[in-house]
């Protein structure tokens, strides 16, 4: 059931529940490009942000939402500065961000990403949390370039820095620095619009997320600009309060389970009450974040 993702997307912005929701008519999305920094844009339409390089080398796109939507996402490109999209980095396998590879392949696009996104998108794949069941991408949507670490792109005079992340999201995260503009891209390791989702089913874990804002907090100053999987930029001082939520949240469970609190005590406590309304009233509700952390500490 290829819905989920148009429906969990659907979810980011608004609330109700996944199988209620109508496959998503993309006809009528528009892709908005906003300057984020010299020589990058981010692009929105539906599914996951998208980040582009543009300039005299072609165009290094950072996900592509949705298959539908790729001859409009190669026309704001265009339109942006990036005669061509020269390369595609899928942050990780969810179709919100991978969903355009087969027809951005087709134009002569180069996909790369960490090996885990090609691993998971060549087989059928269960979401647990959705209870949802993926099938295989065909084989022209598969990344063609997979690295294990990290790889560098030096093109439009910027260096755009590819880095894995230890699982989080998921177990095939990256996350994009491009240092001359000074701008980061998270995937979904960060969200400004709801708490972490850990795709546990794929490799994630909650721990991870706070790693992988440690590791963008290093790489960012005053003047970063930060852009989400999902929802509005934000700046170091936003993902350094994102980090301290998810780190004050992990403590206070941490000391519920020590306390011997089973997973109902430990939810009934609230101990993500002083975030709820900022980041718990979308897609991740805080009884699922709290699941999430409860198995994290668990696991330690
Ligand atoms: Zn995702």
């Amino acid at each position: 059931m290829r819905t989920f993702f148009f429906a969990a997307s659907a979810l980011l912005l608004s609330a109700p529940s996944v199988s209620a929701q109508p496959k998503q008519d993309f006809s009528k999305v528009q892709i908005k490009a906003t300057k984020v920094g010299e020589g990058v844009f981010m692009l929105e339409g539906a599914g996951g942000n998208l980040a582009l390089s543009v300039g005299k080398d072609g165009g290094v796109l950072i996900d592509d939402q949705f298959a539908p939507l790729a001859p409009k996402i190669v026309a704001a490109a265009r339109k942006a500065g990036a005669a061509k999209v020269k390369f595609v980095v899928n942050t990780h396998w969810h179709g919100d961000h991978t969903g355009g590879n087969e027809n951005l392949g087709k134009t002569g696009a180069v996909v790369v990403a960490h090996e885990n996104v090609r691993k998971r998108m060549s087989s059928e794949q269960f979401i647990q949390m959705m209870n949802t069941t993926v099938p295989a991408a065909p084989a022209g949507a598969l990344p063609v370039v997979t690295f294990t670490s990290d790889v560098t792109f030096h093109l439009n005079g910027d260096t755009i820095h590819v880095l894995h992340v230890e699982p989080a999201h998921t177990d095939g995260d990256s996350i994009v620095h491009f240092t001359k503009a000074n701008v980061l891209h998270m995937g979904d390791t960060m969200m400004t619009v709801s708490y972490p989702f850990v795709d546990i089913g794929s490799g994630g874990r909650y721990s991870g997320f706070i790693a992988a804002a440690d590791r963008a907090l290093a790489l960012a100053n005053d003047a970063t600009v930060i852009i989400p999987g999902h929802g509005p930029v934000t700046n170091r001082a936003g993902l350094q309060a994102w980090r301290d939520m998810l780190v004050t949240i992990r403590a206070a469970v941490a000391k519920l389970v020590a306390q011997g609190k089973t997973l109902e005590q430990i939810q009934a406590a609230k101990p993500t009450a002083a975030w709820d309304a900022e980041w718990g009233q979308k897609f991740i509700k805080p009884d699922v974040l709290i699941s999430a952390v409860y198995a994290d500490v668990r696991s330690k």
